[in-house]
């Protein structure tokens, strides 16, 4: 029998949809991250809330999951997958790095290095993003960057990006996902 592998999925929104406000909007992605069959034991991190980088927008909430995987999946399927669920939430692709309902980012996969002109895994730029690093210190903390060596919690307390501030939580619909506001 194969090991399965760890991964972690980085999840972003400012927009609100037909399925809510940007929380839960990302409470939906998780639902639907469950349903994949190839994920096993999917832990959430809270969601925290943190300044928009690039053009004049709303606030993002972002959060990380982490979960194990059958090493049988290709991380580009798994890539697909999320591509779907960015869709099934109501992802429209418009400005680089402009407002959307969903984005999902394939931040680790084991300590596999890939880059092919589709995927890039370690992502490319999650070392600069405090809303990734930080949510996920809090649900993998001991992880290790391959390409650096540097563990999660060591890269989150080197990140320079302040966007994210651990201050007070707002009520959630989903308990086990609580919001961290910026102070
Ligand atoms: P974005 O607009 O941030 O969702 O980026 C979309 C594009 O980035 C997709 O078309 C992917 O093929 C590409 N990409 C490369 N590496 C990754 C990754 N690790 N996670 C998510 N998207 C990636």
């Amino acid at each position: 029998m194969c090991t399965p592998v760890p991964i972690a999925i980085a999840l972003g929104s400012n927009l609100s949809s037909e399925l809510g406000t940007p929380v839960d909007i990302l409470n939906a992605a998780i639902e639907r991250l469950r349903q994949l069959p190839q994920l096993d034991r999917l832990e959430v991190s809270s969601w925290y809330r943190t300044a928009p980088i690039g053009p004049a927008q709303p606030d993002y909430i972002n959060g990380c999951a982490i979960a194990l995987v059958a090493v049988t999946l290709d991380p580009h399927q798994l890539l697909q997958n999320l591509h779907h669920i960015e869709a099934d939430c109501g992802r429209v692709r418009t400005q680089h790095w402009g407002a959307r309902t969903l984005d999902l980012d394939l931040i680790l996969w084991g300590d596999r290095i890939i880059a092919t002109p589709t995927l890039t895994v370690p992502h490319p730029r999650f070392r600069d993003r405090a809303f990734v690093l930080v949510p996920l210190a809090e649900i993998a903390p001991q992880w290790r960057d391959p390409q650096t060596q540097a563990t999660i919690a060591t890269l989150a307390a080197r990140c320079p990006d302040t966007a994210i501030v651990q201050a007070s939580r707002l009520p959630s619909t989903m308990s086990r996902h609580p919001v961290k506001e910026q102070a």
